[in-house]
């Protein structure tokens, strides 16, 4: 992420014996459970990832992290968290986890060529919105394009807004887009509406929003920012032109799981699960509310949950996985 964060980039200090806590991923819950583990005396070693820092490194500006009167930008966030952490202790790897092997203590995780040992492990590998894979969607992303209507919308008071998607997140984004934008354009792929009934009660009768039915967006137009969109009607092929001063995108998010596969428990999406959700749980009615099956294993943020997902809960799930791994490390006599 070429930051620079003197005296803690650690690859160089950390010993090659096992560790007491490895957190996977660096975003908010990263970061955050790191930060706590290091106070906690743990040293924890974050594996950070080769794009380090999680989604907030793809937004502008957050006005809803909690301290920050003035806003901050989310890379900017990431870089203060990141020092915070580094300032009791924590290392970092700049590189990514390829493999994990949780099916006995320590726990070992494969980075690069290297293999670290473990003695618990905090996964908070966060989760990836879907985009639509063009490339004027990425060149405009954070310049209008931006796949967070709660983080983005007020940035676009009085303008006309387009959103994409046909679920609950596009009907939710939607409505909340209509406080800040002129008019909220629709955009979904089919003619029938994939959010719950109730959701799309709302989005019919707001009378900001209106639908493009059987269409996707072929091209984000803007030099610099975004000032529109190009449309293709998938029944007819016909393309045409709308004025938009941001698209919000919204089909989706998937969890960053797949390394898990396998070895811990998982919803039919990929969301792991913890604590009271598992069923395959080592300690049933247990405090240490973001366990996993795995005794040992803890998991925060957006890789669990797919309702909040903000910056501020994720990174109060890292606080509560740090807490849980420094307490079981100490029942387990570690
Ligand atoms: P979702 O239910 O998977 O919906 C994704 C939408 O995006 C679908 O309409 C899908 O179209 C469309 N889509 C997917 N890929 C696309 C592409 N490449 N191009 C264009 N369109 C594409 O995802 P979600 O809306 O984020 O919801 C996720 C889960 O959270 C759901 O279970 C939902 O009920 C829940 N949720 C609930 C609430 C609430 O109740 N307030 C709010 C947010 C989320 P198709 O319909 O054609 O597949």
């Amino acid at each position: 992420m070429g930051m620079d964060t003197p005296g803690n980039d650690a690859t160089n200090s950390r010993d090659s014996g096992t560790n007491k806590v490895v957190v996977v991923g660096s975003g908010p819950s990263g970061l955050t459970a790191a930060l706590y583990a290091a106070r906690a005396d743990l040293a924890p070693v974050v594996v950070e990832g080769f794009a380090a820092g999680g989604q907030l490194m793809l937004t502008t500006e957050v006005e809803n992290y909690p301290g920050f009167a003035d806003g901050v930008m989310g890379p900017e966030l990431m870089a203060i968290l990141r020092k915070q952490a580094g300032r009791f202790g924590a290392t970092f790897i700049t590189d990514d986890a390829t493999a994990v092997d949780l099916s006995k203590r320590p726990f070992s995780i494969e980075v690069g060529s290297e293999s670290i040992a473990a003695e618990s492990v905090i996964v908070s590998t966060g989760a990836s919105a879907r985009m639509l894979g063009i490339p004027s969607e990425q060149k405009l992303l954070g310049r209008g394009v931006s796949t967070c209507a709660t983080c983005d919308g007020a940035f676009f008071r009085g303008q006309p807004l387009v959103i994409v998607g046909g679920g609950d997140s596009a009907m939710e984004e939607a409505l909340f887009l209509t406080r800040f934008a002129s008019t909220v354009t629709v955009v979904h792929r089919r003619d029938k509406l994939r959010a719950s009934k109730i959701m799309q009660d709302r989005a019919f009768s707001n009378n900001k929003i209106s639908f493009i039915w059987n269409s996707t967006v072929d091209e984000v137009i803007g030099d610099g920012k975004v000032s529109g969109v190009r449309l293709r009607d998938v029944v007819t092929g016909d393309t045409t032109e709308a004025e938009a001063g941001g698209v919000f995108v919204a089909i989706g998010h998937d969890p960053n799981s797949s390394l898990f596969r396998g070895q811990l428990e998982m919803d039919a999406k990929g969301y792991l699960l913890v604590g009271d959700q598992l069923t395959h749980d080592w300690a049933p009615g247990s405090i240490l509310g973001t366990r996993t099956n795995v005794e040992g294993v803890f998991a925060a943020g957006d890789v669990v949950d797919h309702v909040y997902r903000q910056a501020v809960t994720a990174a109060g799930m890292g606080c509560m996985a740090a807490i849980d791994a420094e307490r079981w490390l100490e029942l387990a006599g570690h």
